[in-house]
């Protein structure tokens, strides 16, 4: 529910509300904006109707919530969160920059992509040790010496790591080394994956589905937060649709619809969206211009030798150009881009 403040209320009396919700150790989050000081509070909240909440002074109302998911939604906060991975902000002004290599594949390949993309302004290094692939067949990922790779380069090089977890069972590992928990499109829903990430602490950038509905997906989102993790990002990466020409369609539309519904920092994906070099940086152009508030971008020197997510890759010289034909429209926005350089 959320309990929303007359417009003259003093600090005392916000505060007084907020004492009574320690007290009966609600989960809550103040926040400003249209409608005034708002609490959203999430919890039994028949137990606050007896206390009389309505008529403690300066509250105007108690509301229910109008959506079914309570913590990811506008209601619960009216302001946009900010998500801190490392030193980065997510959310915030800057528009922020993941980039990386689709696996993790060697130390030499993995350091000559990190420092090229660190340097054009990616503040972020991704790359997967565990991947989620079609085929048993194909290349699965170097496991925990692919986690040691991108926790040394982070180190030496001075870029944070997002990288994907597939399991429970290895939450508390890739936590070890990873500044954030990426939780791939195939596993969206696999909830007790998304309760173990929440209850681990750390950052999650949550991908949408190729199948979820903008609800569907916010309810995922509310299973991390209903841990009481909070670093919760959405990445859009493109959904299943009837045409085949792309390997998915960028619904860029994800990115004011998420906008409007929830408080949750917004990155987009143009790299797993597409399929297709080709159209990573007009995608990439497109996200920004829609208000996305990260990128990832999948970068390799060698595209056509990667053991993954090749045709999609960007090689680091059209990173650079990414980065150049980006930047202002970030600027446009009265954001800008990545580190400055
Ligand atoms: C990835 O980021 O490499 C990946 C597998 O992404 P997705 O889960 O969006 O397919
Ligand atoms: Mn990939």
């Amino acid at each position: 529910m959320r309990i929303v403040f007359l417009p003259n209320a003093t600090r005392m009396q916000i505060q007084r509300v907020e004492e009574l919700l320690q007290q009966l150790r609600f989960r809550y989050r103040r926040s400003h904006g249209d409608e005034g000081t708002v609490l959203g509070v999430v919890g039994d909240t028949s137990l606050l109707a007896s206390k009389r909440v309505e008529r403690m002074r300066g509250v105007a109302a108690v509301l229910p919530f109008t959506v079914p998911y309570k913590q990811a939604s506008r209601e619960y906060c009216q302001e946009g969160s900010v998500v801190q991975v490392g030193n980065v902000r997510i959310g915030g002004p800057d528009v922020v920059v993941m980039a990386g290599p689709c696996s993790v594949e060697s130390q030499d390949g993995l350091f000559a992509v990190a420092r090229r993309v660190k340097a054009a302004g990616a503040t972020i290094l991704r790359g997967g040790a565990f991947k989620p692939r079609t085929s048993p067949y194909s290349f699965q990922g170097l496991g925990r010496e692919g986690l040691e790779l991108l926790q040394h380069a982070s180190r030496e090089i001075g870029l944070a790591v997002v990288t994907e977890v597939m399991d429970t069972r290895h939450v508390e590992m890739v936590a070890q080394y990873a500044d954030m928990l990426q939780i791939g499109a195939r596993n969206v829903q696999n909830f007790d994956l998304l309760r173990e990430v929440g209850a681990s602490g750390k950052p999650v950038l949550l991908k949408r589905g190729m199948m979820t509905t903008i609800e569907e997906y916010l309810f995922c989102a509310e299973y991390i937060l209903a841990t009481g993790n909070e670093q919760v990002v959405l990445c859009e990466r493109g959904i299943r649709t009837f045409d085949t020409v792309t390997r998915n369609t960028l619904d860029v539309c994800a990115v004011p619809v998420l906008k409007h519904r929830s408080h949750l920092p917004i990155c987009v994906d143009p790299s797993h969206a597409t399929g297709d070099w080709r159209y990573v940086i007009p995608m990439a152009r497109a996200a920004v211009a829609a208000g996305a508030d990260a990128l990832m971008i999948e970068v390799h020197a060698q595209p056509e030798a990667a053991f993954s997510d090749g045709p999609q890759s960007l090689t680091p010289n059209r990173f650079d150009q990414l980065m150049r034909e980006v930047a202002p429209i970030a600027t446009a926005l009265g954001r800008k881009l990545g580190r400055a350089r």
